[in-house]
């Protein structure tokens, strides 16, 4: 069967105008992994638009789709029993200087968007720790950097372009929307495909690093709040033994004076004198520049280095949100399971996150603490792990971070999302035939 063929056999072809692009490799069935390669696509096919036209004919034409940004999720959050559509090749950047906000199109990633703005006087507010993931399936799952007065990336977006299931293209934004538009941001590409985002902007500041090893975590008992904003971003890393946070990774805005000599002592840790990766036996090449060295926001606040392997590859992730003043107390609860993590830990990280509005953002309304963990690919062994530690979270109404690994009860889900039914609502009313839905949305947000 030749490539026309099969596209009109397998129903991707559509009536009257053009072929839909299907991603190169489709054709032989070749099988779709996320990016750790944990969680294989069941999706039948993966259409690669070019233009707004073609997103809309390929939503219309499919009962089943769903948005795949740049596949960094853990879990099936982008998946879909029907097709799946990437809008890589939707690169466009425009910054408006008036507003102060800058349009991208759903394929453009951090990685590429951060040095455009910088190049033209502007910066984000924060990055995740890679720079590796589209804006758009950032902002879809509520994804976040570090610090106390610090939202999450999604917070800066004030409008997106979004293709509904019908096949129109409707524009929302936060002036414009008011309560509605904190249902849409962090949304787990329920509403739709979006085509375009646009967001906040600042004017550009540069950053410096340090990193301390050794901080005895029992410090965090009386000096939380301190350890926690003596950065702009702060991170602590652990294997959970000893007690101690393995390595404390400060990053401090240079605009906002912090031009001194950083202190050889931090609440019993000491100053590192070479650069480090956060795992141990991990080259820091593929890290950011460290050491105090002062450069470009967006070369300071990712972990990893945007042309380098972040993290470790082959891995899994699990994250949780717990309140901010209630984050000691969690740490010590999962401190309890220690020897049954560290075999199979990578590394865990502990972040601070600011509180936002946004109805289903793990941050809803709360201040938050998060405790991370990256696993070694073992995942009969997670599995049995997530559990437990789940349960250790409980007194804490843990919240789960939407891309990773979890096996929280829909029912506790409710219980920790007060604005649930609305979101539930929106849903149905931008998807009345559940196109967008998946089996993850289908059990996170409508089971229990
Ligand atoms: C090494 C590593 C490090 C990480 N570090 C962090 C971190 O520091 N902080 C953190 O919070 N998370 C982190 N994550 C998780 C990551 O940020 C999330 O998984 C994020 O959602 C990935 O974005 P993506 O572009 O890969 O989107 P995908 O994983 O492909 O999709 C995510 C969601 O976005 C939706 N989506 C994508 N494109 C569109 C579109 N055009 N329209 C509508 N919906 C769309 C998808 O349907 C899906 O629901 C990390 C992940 C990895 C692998």
């Amino acid at each position: 069967m030749d490539k026309r063929d099969f596209l009109k056999a397998s129903g991707a072809f559509v009536a009257g105008s053009m072929l839909t692009r299907l991603a190169a490799g489709e054709q032989q069935g070749e099988a779709r992994t996320n990016w750790s390669g944990n969680y294989k696509y069941s999706s039948e096919r993966l259409h690669v638009p070019e233009t707004v036209a073609e997103v809309q004919e390929v939503v219309r034409s499919c009962s089943k789709v769903k948005a795949l940004g740049a596949r960094h999720s853990f879990n099936g959050v982008a998946d879909s029993t029907g097709d799946q559509i990437s809008l890589k090749h939707f690169d466009q950047m425009a910054l408006d200087r008036k507003s102060r906000t800058v349009t991208v199109g759903a394929g453009v990633t951090y990685g590429r968007l951060a040095p455009y703005l910088d190049s033209n006087g502007y910066a984000l507010h924060n990055l995740a720790s890679l720079p590796h993931i589209s804006v758009i399936g950032a902002c879809e799952t509520g994804t976040h950097g570090s610090g106390n007065k610090n939202g999450n990336l999604s917070t800066a977006v004030t409008a997106m372009e979004i293709v509904k299931a019908d096949g129109d293209l409707i524009t929302l934004s936060r002036e414009r929307d008011g309560e509605r538009f904190q249902g849409t941001v962090v949304a787990l590409g329920g509403l739709g495909v979006t085509t375009k985002v646009t967001i906040a902007v600042e004017p550009t500041y540069s950053m410096k690093q340090v990193v301390y090893e050794n901080l005895p975590l029992n410090e965090l008992e009386t000096h939380f709040d301190e350890i926690f904003s003596s950065g702009y971003s702060v991170s602590l890393f652990s294997d959970w033994q000893n007690h101690r946070a393995t390595q404390v990774w400060i990053k401090s805005r240079v605009d906002r004076g912090s031009s001194s000599e950083p202190r050889t002592k931090f609440f019993g840790a000491t100053l590192a004198t070479r650069k480090l990766h956060p795992l141990a036996g991990h080259s820091a090449e593929n890290c950011t520049e460290q050491m105090g060295i002062p450069g470009p926001w967006y070369e300071r606040l990712p972990h990893f280095r945007m042309n380098f392997t972040p993290s470790s590859g082959a891995e899994l992730q699990s994250e949780y949100f717990v309140p901010r003043e209630k984050g000691y107390q969690a740490i010590l609860a999962v401190e309890r399971l220690r020897d049954h993590i560290t075999p199979h830990l990578f590394i865990s990280e502990f972040r601070t996150i600011d509180a936002d509005d946004l109805w289903i953002s793990p941050c809803y309304k709360r201040p938050a603490m998060t405790i991370h963990f990256t696993w070694k690919p073992e995942w009969a062994s997670v599995r049995k792990l997530l559990p437990m530690i789940e349960e250790q979270l409980a007194p804490f109404d843990a919240r789960p971070h939407w891309a990773k690994l979890f096996t929280i009860a829909p029912s506790r889900l409710k219980a920790q999302y007060e604005k649930l039914p609305d979101y539930q609502e929106l849903l149905k009313s931008y998807d009345p035939s559940g196109k967008f839905r998946n089996e993850f949305i289908n059990t996170n947000i409508f089971g229990g």
